[in-house]
């Protein structure tokens, strides 16, 4: 049924970067010999998932949406990856994103841009556009994404589905090519809540992950309370939040729609304050290009990748390899970590991010002493149209609801809430919560789906 969906929409969707029919079928017959045989088959046994292109599966290309890795054959398969085929998944493709996963829109991808499935004149969200597209366009019944600043939660809200950033370490990210290695983690899309709850019952099964030294054990049934009821728990609102500059009508009535179903489930709405907030896009657009800049080194047109022919020397041939493998964007960020990072420089911008990044970690432990989950908005409007947003400062501030809970490792998710009246988008709340409390968090996700 995906494969027939990808055949009917992917012209106008454009979802993947590869289709990975041959691999999607041996594995659904080998879940159907297994059934035939008596044997045992897994929770998501023949469920199609689609990979975000930062994820190794072998027999696949990883290209991360890069010039630099146009013909990169993975030599081994990334944890998250192989956790969900070891539940039975069906993998059927790769999808697109943002190259290296630097954007909003899936618009850097080297390759080509993927539409969003509601209106292909508008954008998908970024970087993990592919991932929540395929999802929403019934191209895949599940996909994983990767969410340095926003990159799961965001696409998630302008496709209409859900889309969860677990904490910090409760995914491993051994073999996902690293963007930001402090705040990067993987996680599910679904289109509902309870389907999330499925992937990350894989993706954290059985426990920690010896490939990554940052992985945690956080194997739980997230299917385990999640209809209980959130009656007698507690929602913090922060008002500074939800008054934002820029923070669009439809998205603020859909805040005060799922804000009156929690009360009336019985939950407490409570404000909570966190002081620093504001500061968390600087320190991020510190700390994330700091961190690109140091794991991109290793594209140094020798290792991996691209490699610029008919070079002199080996300082121009990793120049240039460089220079010709990276598209815009890539290079931006690059060339800010590499100036970010420099003497002089360092100590003024990377140490007080740094110091930054404590404070709002101080500031969300301290919130979440009086409530069990914030809710704020997942992106300050819906999906806008190609072309709406095109300059880079305007696009790395619409990241204002979701880069704080990177800064922190905290989880946080994006549940669809129907469309809006104006623009007929789908319109989305975001709920974060304390380090790993994912399960309860999902719990709320569901009670306001
Ligand atoms: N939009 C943010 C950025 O461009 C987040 C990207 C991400 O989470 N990978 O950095």
């Amino acid at each position: 049924a995906a494969l027939d969906a990808i055949d009917s929409r992917e012209k106008d969707v454009q979802a993947y970067l590869q289709v990975s029919a041959d691999l999607a079928l041996e594995a659904a017959e080998r879940t159907d010999a297994r059934r035939a045989a008596g044997e045992k088959i897994g929770p998501l046994a023949g469920v199609p998932v689609a990979f975000k292109d930062n994820m190794h599966l072998v027999g696949t290309r990883t290209t991360c949406a890069s010039k630099m890795l146009e013909n990169y054959e993975s030599v081994f398969t990334a944890t998250c990856v192989q956790r969900m085929l070891d539940a039975g998944a069906t993998p059927v493709g790769k999808a697109n994103m943002d190259e290296f996963a630097f954007g909003s829109t899936t618009e850097s991808s080297a390759f080509h841009r993927t539409n969003n499935p509601w209106d292909t004149s508008r954008v998908p969200g970024g970087s993990s556009g592919g991932s929540a597209a395929a999802v929403a366009a019934g191209e895949a019944t599940l996909a994983l994404g990767s969410d340095t600043g926003g990159s799961i939660r965001q696409p998630a809200s302008f496709c209409g589905v859900v889309g969860m950033k677990p904490t910090y370490g409760a995914v491993s990210r051994y073999g996902v090519v690293a963007f930001g290695s402090s705040l990067d983690q993987v996680g599910p899309f679904g289109r509902r809540v309870e389907d999330v709850a499925l992937a990350m019952n894989a993706l954290t099964a059985p426990g920690r992950d010896p490939l990554d030294s940052t992985s945690q054990d956080c194997a739980v049934d997230f299917l385990e309370h999640l209809d209980d009821p959130v009656e007698g728990l507690s929602v913090g609102v922060v008002p500074q939040l939800m008054e934002a500059k820029g923070l669009s009508q439809e998205v603020r009535d859909a805040l005060a729609a799922a804000l009156d179903s929690l009360r009336d489930q019985g939950a407490r709405v409570v404000e909570v304050d966190l002081p620093n907030i504001a500061s968390a896009i600087a320190a991020y657009y510190v700390i994330a290009p700091c961190e690109a800049f140091s794991n991109l080194a290793r594209f140094d047109g020798v290792r991996y990748g691209y490699q610029e022919p008919d070079c002199a020397t080996l300082a121009q041939q990793t120049s240039l390899s460089r220079a010709h493998g990276f598209g815009e964007e890539a290079k931006r960020r690059q060339m800010l970590g590499a100036y970010l990072l420099s003497s002089g420089v360092y100590e003024k911008y990377y140490y007080p991010a740094q110091q930054v990044r404590t404070l709002i970690t101080q500031d969300y432990a301290r919130a979440y002493q009086s409530c069990d989950v914030i809710l704020l908005p997942s992106a300050p409007t819906t999906a806008w149209r190609f072309g709406d947003v095109s300059d880079p400062t305007q696009m790395y501030a619409s990241d204002m609801f979701t880069i704080s809970n990177n800064i922190c490792g905290n989880g946080g998710v994006s549940v669809p809430l129907g469309l809006s009246a104006q623009t007929h988008m789908p319109v989305s709340a975001q709920l974060q919560g304390p380090a790993f409390s994912d399960r309860r968090l999902l719990r709320f996700a569901r009670a306001i789906e």
